[in-house]
């Protein structure tokens, strides 16, 4: 048996038996790693609030034949303000789902652990926060590869495009039935320009009108749909309160 320490941020809780749970830590280095926790469900239990969704720390674990067992936490921030109304929770438990479901298991990608752990800071800090989620899913989007071709019509090359599919924009000749679509305003595609080319440090330094914001932010799921296929359940609840 090896202890070794994980340092990562929890994205997705599992319970198992009557007491105990399966966190999963999107980890610094190692990607995505599923590690058991004894008894973390118990009100007395020491793992109580080390394996809270949310949690960022240092997680020590013990490795057996390939499976991670919990021994302690030490928490480096808990974002504790994220519960403090529903619309942050919301958004908050949005980014961890599709972290949970775009990034491949065994793929590490530490600019995506620090692009979640500054979204989530600025989500608790930040009034606009359909700014912050927009950017935080088109940023992931583009750290992954997936970013459309933001250029002219990917079918034709003409530079009037008012919609946009998974490879890129679209001009009106171009739809076709089986390419998923939707439309997209010149704002719109100015401020995914600004996203992609921008550092994580300043991405979120940019203002876009309510409306335009709303484009982008359907556009980031449409993409985050149509990319991996993956239905995001948060999405439906978030729209829903919005
Ligand atoms: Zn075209």
């Amino acid at each position: 048996m090896t202890i070794s320490t994980i340092r990562g941020i929890v994205i997705k809780e599992t319970f198992s038996g009557d007491s105990d749970k399966y966190i999963i830590i999107f980890a610094k280095d190692i990607g995505k790693v599923s590690v058991f926790a004894k008894g973390a469900r118990k009100l007395k239990s020491k793992f109580l609030a080390g394996t809270a969704l949310f949690t960022y720390g240092d997680f020590i674990v013990k490795e057996s034949r390939g499976k991670y067992y919990l021994d302690s936490v030490d928490i480096i921030e808990n974002f504790y303000g994220l519960r403090n109304d529903i619309f942050t929770l919301a958004y908050g438990t949005y980014f961890l789902e599709i972290i949970d479901k775009s990034v491949p298991n065994g793929i590490s990608e530490n600019l995506l652990l620090l692009l979640l752990l500054k979204s989530l800071q600025k989500l608790v800090k930040t009034e606009n926060k359909e700014l912050i989620s927009s950017t935080f899913v088109l940023k992931l989007i583009s750290f992954l590869g997936f970013f459309p071709s933001l250029k002219n019509c990917v079918y034709c090359g003409k530079q009037d495009t008012k919609y946009i599919c998974a490879e890129g924009l679209l001009c009106e000749k171009c739809l076709k039935k089986e390419v998923p679509f939707v439309k997209i305003s010149s704002p719109t595609i100015e401020a995914m320009i600004y996203i992609e080319m921008t550092s994580i440090d300043s991405v979120f330094n940019y203002n876009l009108t309510s409306k335009y914001l709303k484009e982008l932010g359907r556009i980031g799921y449409f993409l985050v749909y149509t990319n991996f296929g993956k239905e995001i359940k948060s999405y439906e609840f978030l729209k829903n309160l919005c």
